[in-house]
């Protein structure tokens, strides 16, 4: 079935509870037809929150002088945490840090990457983690670099894609074109792509969500990363206020279960951000037809440096506390962890049919 726009901007328009059953129902069918109902982790190491861009929501903004330590984890608490993960059980993670461009810090990413793939092969996982990095807008050469070290995902948020509001949230350097540009890339190098935007954002309306969608289903993107917009207190935007938290819970959950709809066979994560504004945010997420979450595996001694929104969750859980407490969640809604397995989105599978599979 294909939606219009108009119908898009009805399913996000939705409150009441009986259009919230049917939409609920509806995406979770075609979640379970389309890439089942099994949950996938991604063990999330945020490694360094020094950050050369100044998105003004942000709470690691390089203007934030109020943030008190800027860090990056060394070599071995990256791997050593990699490794964990892999003993775990969970077949992917995401290396996230702030953007940095400068040739040591590619370097070094794209040795940690290469050593983790290496280290973590295994019986139970012969091509090692599935990595996915999140370090922003980078050149294509380095995403090829990147690339050719391991990894096979690569998310880089839109943010929204109205270009007046890309304005609002950004300095003038930072554009949207540049992104829409780096998407491309990305995805010519090989990478599976991940996007996703910020939801209830201050003059966003819904016909903006709307296209987003649109966006993300004409792009061809993989990967979905959504999350309600959170004001932090040092981001430049505080003043302009945020949602009332009820009814953006509810629209990001039906952006949630529009995307799935509309885009079908992706992967799409029920972000931390919705357990932010109420402890069963992410189940919830899982409700409307995300099939992903991502445990977070910073180490706590540094966690707390890496808050891009106010109110971010599980900032005093051990990794063993984190998994075990999600495992549970996810249990408590009726769903199961996909243990050992990256959890490559069918609709990657089938481009990997057209254009060879990397493997
Ligand atoms: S949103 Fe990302 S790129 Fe923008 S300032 Fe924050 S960490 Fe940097």
């Amino acid at each position: 079935m294909s939606y219009t726009r108009k119908d898009i901007i009805e399913m996000l328009s939705f409150t009441k509870e009986d259009d919230l059953g049917r939409l609920r129902d509806e995406a979770l069918s075609l979640m379970g037809k389309e890439v089942g109902n099994l949950v996938y982790y991604r063990g999330i190491i945020e490694f360094s929150n020094i950050c050369r861009c100044d998105c003004r929501y942000c709470g690691i903004r390089k203007s934030n002088s109020k943030l008190s330590e800027r860090y990056t984890l060394e070599r071995n608490e990256i791997v050593d945490t990699a490794l964990w993960c892999a003993d775990q059980g969970y077949g992917s993670i995401v290396l996230q840090s702030g953007e940095r461009v400068d040739p040591a810090f590619i370097s070094f990413v794209e040795s940690v990457v290469a050593e983790i793939k290496e280290r973590s092969r295994s019986e139970k996982l012969p091509k090692g983690l599935g990595i996915t990095l999140g370090i922003g807008e980078q050149s294509r050469e380095t995403y090829r670099r990147l690339y050719e070290a391991g990894a096979h995902r690569y998310l880089l948020r839109i943010e929204t894609t109205d270009p007046a509001l890309y304005r609002r949230l950004h300095p003038k350097n930072q554009t949207l074109e540049n992104r829409i540009e780096c998407l491309g890339d990305l995805k010519e190098v090989g990478f599976q792509v991940g996007t996703g935007v910020m939801i209830g954002i201050p003059g966003q309306t819904l016909d903006m969500l709307a296209r987003d969608i649109e966006f993300f289903r004409d792009r061809d993107i993989d990967m979905i990363g959504m999350g309600p917009y959170i004001t932090h207190p040092h981001g430049d935007m505080a003043s302009e206020g945020m949602m009332e938290k009820e009814a953006l819970l509810q629209l990001s959950l039906n952006m949630i279960a529009a995307t799935r709809l509309v885009l079908r066979d992706v992967n799409i994560a029920a972000t931390t951000a919705l357990q932010a504004l109420v402890p069963d945010g992410r189940e919830r997420g899982l409700g409307y037809g995300a099939n992903v979450t991502m445990p977070n595996l910073t180490p706590i001694k540094v966690r707390k440096g890496y808050q891009l929104y106010e109110g971010k969750p599980c900032l005093d859980e051990s990794g063993t506390a984190c998994g075990s407490c999600l495992l549970n969640r996810i249990r408590s809604v009726g769903r199961d962890v996909g243990f050992n397995l990256w959890g490559d989105s069918p609709h990657v599978n089938k481009r990997k049919v057209l254009i060879g599979n990397r493997g």
